[in-house]
């Protein structure tokens, strides 16, 4: 079973849990106010966007060897 991490909109605490299909996702509720307003968190997702901006800033300083 995947682990996901969670955002709870209700009281915007921050938990992970098993999940045993994307389908199952809907009925996870948080476990601090028990509300079901939570979102997925993307943290891998995200990770490889700030890698990919970051070569690009260094790029722009190559022009000075020339
Ligand atoms: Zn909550």
């Amino acid at each position: 079973m995947p682990l996901y991490e969670f955002d709870c909109l209700s009281c915007g605490q921050s938990f992970e849990k098993l999940v045993r299909s994307v389908g199952a996702i809907k009925d996870v509720v948080c476990p601090v106010c028990g509300q079901t307003h939570v979102q997925k968190k993307l943290s891998t997702f995200a990770a490889n966007i700030k890698g990919g901006s970051s070569s690009s800033a260094s790029a722009a300083c190559a022009p000075g060897g020339a």
